[in-house]
């Protein structure tokens, strides 16, 4: 029976692999874990590919279908989308983004939700704008919600995100959980292909995975978990499980 669950809230159809990929491959092969992916858009703003895989109108369903692939591969079992548009997200009010969120938080019930840092590590107005309202969800939580964690994911400012910097990172000691699983590496390499529209982004953040080179494919994930400044540590204490003091 899957009794934890993971709920990650992300903008477009391909934070999910970028961000958190080998997490997420290393907590669905955990049988008791199921993972679940709220994305705010379907990424309709974004570009068809060079040359162009399909046409802007059709954009929005090819993206859909490349995230329910790249979701199958990685392992997460049920992608929803809460309809706002590319690009549009901050536009809709707080208050609105903020229902949708903890609707969803209501019917799936995770332990652990998970989304951008504020930054939004590329520094989007999307990703900003979702991790703002998913905030505001978790910290709205009623007493006795199922959701005992929320994790902002991020980057070390020390370390190559691929062979890209982000403009937006955050020092290895404010980082409080870092996710191990080189195991995975060639699962994220595959999710990343699925996102064939995004093949420009996907070469450039990876050189050479497009082509079966996964030497660029992050291994590692940084999280920082939100409330909790007593886990600040050095690099050897940091927390390396999510689930680590959930009672489920
Ligand atoms: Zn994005």
């Amino acid at each position: 029976m899957k009794e934890k669950k993971i709920l990650f809230v992300f903008a477009h159809p391909d934070d999910e692999t970028f961000t958190s990929g080998v997490t997420i491959c290393k907590y669905a092969a955990e049988p008791d874990v199921s993972i679940h992916l709220l994305s705010a858009t379907r990424g309709e703003a974004g570009k068809p590919g060079d040359p162009p895989i399909c046409t802007m109108a059709e954009l929005p369903a090819v993206r859909e279908a490349e995230l329910r692939k790249a979701a199958s591969i990685l392992g997460i079992s049920n992608v929803e989308f809460m309809g706002y548009r590319d690009k549009e997200v901050s536009h809709a009010p707080l208050d609105e983004r903020v229902q949708k969120i903890t609707e969803a938080i209501e019917r799936i019930k995770p332990q652990i939700v998970i989304t951008f840092a504020p930054h939004g590590i590329s520094g989007h107005p999307d990703h900003q704008a979702i991790s703002e309202a998913t905030t505001r969800a978790v910290q709205a939580l009623p007493a006795g919600s199922t959701t005992q964690k929320l994790y902002y994911v991020t980057h070390a400012a020390e370390q190559r995100f691929g062979v890209a910097s982000p403009p937006h990172t955050d020092p290895i000691e404010n980082i409080t959980t870092i996710i191990s699983a080189p195991a995975y590496v060639s699962q994220v390499a595959q999710a990343l292909t699925a996102h064939r529209t995004q093949h420009l982004s996907v070469n450039r953040v990876f050189p050479g995975v497009l082509q079966g080179d996964t030497t660029y494919v992050r291994s590692v994930n940084h999280f920082i978990l939100v409330g909790s400044p007593h886990l600040k540590a050095a690099d050897g204490e940091k927390e390396t499980d999510l689930f680590s003091g959930i009672a489920t």
